[in-house]
């Protein structure tokens, strides 16, 4: 083992880290709650706390790590190491230089990119992408964020591609938490499914969700709770649900439209949690929004599932 590498996939629900060696197994992985409060300082101590437990899991001390990578969310700056606007993490606005304090922290280097980016390049490397030239990953979790895949190739635009989540499904439709109207997102982000079901139930709407959430001794709709909801057959959960598998449909037929991929591969914490049954009624739900209906894209479920995100950031530093 010449080379064995830590990857952190920085959620705002939990933080996932892995250690995995030179073909890419992982030989350890931790995981913990993400800090609420305490701003970036207090998610650096957690992150390498994280990473410690699973350097021990794998056998190691952090000193044998030639690296680490961590898939973040926000405004991610490759080069000056940094991460701003991070609006699901406690106080994380400015700029904070998230690979120097962790790397400081772990005594090693580290390397940062946007969290799904990272996820997507999982997919495309080792993962459900492996066997094609062009896919779309959508990443179906708090919010809803993309990668597009072209020439195996990640399309990055700009710097801001790929964000399937703000595409417009409904013009001057609900209020997203990006501040615009109609967006995917508004109607299929578990935070926004959230905010609207706790505005159904102040006006009187019956749901399982609340509780169910407390059961799990929860402070959110986790894509566990959805999870149980739709088991027991929960009206409002359900409902919720199909509107956001509509809202997907849409979006992700436009996106087809327009790119003409291969493969769409759907991922993130309700993607990975709901899987197949619901990948394909996101399918079902896309086909009539799509132009050239006889040859759909194909439609999969992210292989690397919940590790994926950890996985990917650990590409981030060790030999791809
Ligand atoms: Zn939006």
């Amino acid at each position: 083992m010449t080379s064995v590498r830590a990857g952190v996939d920085l959620g705002a629900t939990k933080i996932q880290a892995v250690v995995v060696g030179d073909d890419h197994a992982v030989l350890g992985e931790a995981k913990t709650e993400t800090p609420t409060s305490g701003g970036p300082r207090a998610v650096v101590a957690k992150i390498e706390g994280t990473v410690r437990e699973a350097a021990k899991g794998a056998g190691l001390d952090v000193d044998g790590l030639s690296g680490a990578g961590v898939g973040s969310p926000g405004a991610v700056d490759q080069e000056a190491g940094t991460v701003a606007h991070a609006r699901n993490l406690p106080d994380w606005d400015e700029p904070f230089p998230l690979a120097e304090a962790l790397g400081n922290a772990l005594g090693t280097t580290v390397r940062i990119e946007n969290d799904v980016k990272v996820a997507v390049t999982a997919e495309l490397e080792l993962g459900a992408g492996r066997r094609y030239e062009s896919f779309l990953g959508v990443w179906w979790g708090t919010g809803v964020g993309g990668g597009i895949v072209l020439d195996r190739k990640l399309w990055r635009g700009r710097g801001a591609a790929g964000e399937i989540g703000h595409m417009v499904v409904k013009r001057g439709g609900a209020r997203c938490p990006c501040g615009r109207r109609g967006c995917l997102e508004a109607y299929a982000g578990r935070g926004a499914m959230e905010a609207h079901a706790r505005k159904l139930v102040k006006h009187g709407r019956k749901t399982d969700l609340f509780e169910l959430m407390e059961k799990r001794k929860r402070d959110r709709l986790t894509s566990g709770v959805w999870a149980d909801a739709l088991e027991r057959k929960d009206e409002l959960a359900t409902a919720l649900l199909d509107r956001a598998v509509a809202a997907l449909g849409a979006g992700i037929g436009s996106a087809v439209n327009l790119l003409d991929v291969e493969a769409v591969i759907v991922g993130g914490g309700l993607g990975t949690r709901l899987g197949e049954p619901y990948v394909r009624r996101i399918a079902e739900a896309a086909r009539p929004h799509l132009f050239v209906d006889e040859r759909p894209p194909a439609m999969l479920t992210a292989a690397l599932g919940d590790l994926g995100g950890a996985i990917g950031a650990a590409l981030l530093v060790g030999p791809a």
